[in-house]
């Protein structure tokens, strides 16, 4: 099971959305658009100011994205920037995700080599 915030990855929405809508609901979120009234793992509803306010809601179905908004624009394929927009501020507002491994060899300083000059030579 995954939590909504965990299905609105800036990959995923804009592969649900298409990269015209995702920009228009990213650009939205931007100008802080979405306003979240309820947030539990599972469902997520927010207020979006678009000329109108329209209510969006997304839920976590399993491992898919399920999304609705009083818009009408929004498909059960394809979300609209509504939803992007939320999904994009609920994204903003989760802990970073640990999905690439940090670079290992970072961190790595060179090191002081301890001095072993205390041999004396005769
Ligand atoms: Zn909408």
């Amino acid at each position: 099971m995954k939590a909504v915030a965990d299905l609105v990855d800036e990959r995923s929405l804009r592969s649900l959305a298409g990269a015209p809508t995702y920009l228009e609901g990213a650009t939205c979120a931007e100008h802080h658009c979405a306003r979240i009234t309820e947030s539990t793992d599972m469902r997520v509803v927010a207020h979006v100011d678009d000329m109108e306010t329209y209510d969006t809601t997304l839920t976590a179905d399993g491992d898919r994205l399920r999304w609705s908004c009083t818009c009408g624009r929004a498909t059960a394929e394809r979300p609209c920037k509504h939803v992007v927009a939320v999904g994009v501020t609920i994204w903003r507002q989760s802990p970073p995700r640990k999905d690439q491994p940090d670079d290992v060899s970072k961190g790595r300083g060179l090191g002081l080599s301890p001095d072993q000059g205390t041999r004396s030579s005769t």
